[in-house]
């Protein structure tokens, strides 16, 4: 069991649920603000944005007025960005103290850290890799990032602060699982997992959800990231997904539908995209079955609480397995959704 750790209104670790998070890739205040609401609308529970000058630093204040999720500040190299994060009113801080400088930053940081009671991500990526560590290990080998993180780790452990999250992403994903896994055992901190520079929404969330998937199964995962190169809401409509299909946390409507085959005879496909479409947002903790014949489908969607099974220009709707009455093809996604919105 991990460590528990609070970033603002949000506990990550110690059988907390899986936090999803997500990164604004907005420019302007007003524009990190709007799409941090719609994120937060979406599911996102914690929000991260790039504080890359003094500015972004300073309208941290302003964001946090406007939304209610926690926000991370990605900080890169300069620790006066993050005490101005901090004094700002931010709830994390994402920034490895071995990259700060002197000690005496490092110390800055943690004082200001501890006082505000924020954590600290320690986030070590593949592809930045301390050079001494690359040539140590022969490259970016798991063994490498876990001795990368645990050595940012020990740098705060010995200035007294454990208020710490760890993450060690690559884009690869069995050094990623296998970093993760290693990482695991060697450290009681919660972990922020993911698959850095995944790729776009097809291929990336395939790759997230094999590695977190695998991760999140042998119960390692605390909080996660589905890095996308797409809309971040993308990654949050991804996470949630990926959550709900390993049944570690329900979201709304579960849509169960059959692949089709040689006995559909409705264009099931589109009906599957209207119904799914529909339920995004619907917060009831339905199984939906959608099938392509009134032969094999109730009794495939035997776990379906509300479906509809279709025939030729017809179907049936089914409640729990039984058929309750017979429609007309252009009458069954409507007749589905009324009964979803009466449940
Ligand atoms: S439910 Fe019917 S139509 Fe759908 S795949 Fe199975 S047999 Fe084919």
């Amino acid at each position: 069991m991990t460590k528990k750790v609070d970033i603002g209104n949000i506990t990550i670790g110690g059988g907390s649920p899986v936090a999803i998070q997500s990164m604004a890739n907005a420019r302007t205040t007003i524009d990190i603000i709007a799409q941090i609401k719609e994120l937060e609308e979406n599911g996102c529970e914690i929000a991260r944005i790039a504080v890359k000058d003094a500015e972004t630093a300073e309208s941290v204040a302003e964001i946090k007025k406007s939304v209610n999720i926690p926000l991370v500040a990605d900080i890169h190299f300069d620790y006066r960005l993050a005490l101005q994060s901090v004094a700002s009113g931010i709830d994390k801080l994402r920034i490895n103290p071995g990259n700060i400088g002197s000690i005496e930053n490092v110390q800055k940081v943690v004082s200001a850290a501890k006082e505000r009671r924020v954590p600290i991500r320690i986030g070590v990526n593949g592809g930045s890799l301390e050079p001494e560590l690359f040539k140590k290990h022969g490259g970016v080998t798991a063994d490498a990032l876990c001795e990368s993180a645990l050595g940012h780790v020990h740098i705060l452990e010995d200035l007294d602060f454990s208020d710490i999250v760890i993450s060690i992403k690559s884009s690869s994903v069995p050094l990623t699982y296998e970093a993760y896994t290693k990482l695991s055992k060697l450290t009681e901190y919660p972990l922020h997992i993911g698959i850095t520079e995944a790729g776009t929404k097809q291929a990336g969330t395939i790759k997230s959800a094999a590695c977190l998937g695998a991760l999140l199964l042998a119960g390692i995962g605390d909080t996660l990231r589905v890095s996308l190169t797409a809309n971040p809401l993308e990654e949050v409509i991804a996470a949630r997904q990926l959550l709900q299909a390993l049944e570690m946390r329900r979201f709304g409507v579960n849509i169960i539908a059959c692949p089709t085959c040689g006995r559909t005879e409705v264009d099931l496909i589109k009906m599957a995209e209207i119904i799914e479409k529909n339920c995004q947002g619907v917060k009831k903790n339905i199984n939906v079955a959608v099938m392509g014949c009134a032969v094999n489908g109730p009794g495939e969607a035997k776990d379906a609480d509300i479906g509809i099974a279709c025939g030729k220009g017809c179907g049936v709707l089914f409640k729990q397995g039984l058929i309750v009455k017979k429609l007309d093809e252009q009458e069954l996604v409507p007749a589905l959704l009324d009964e979803i919105n009466r449940w």
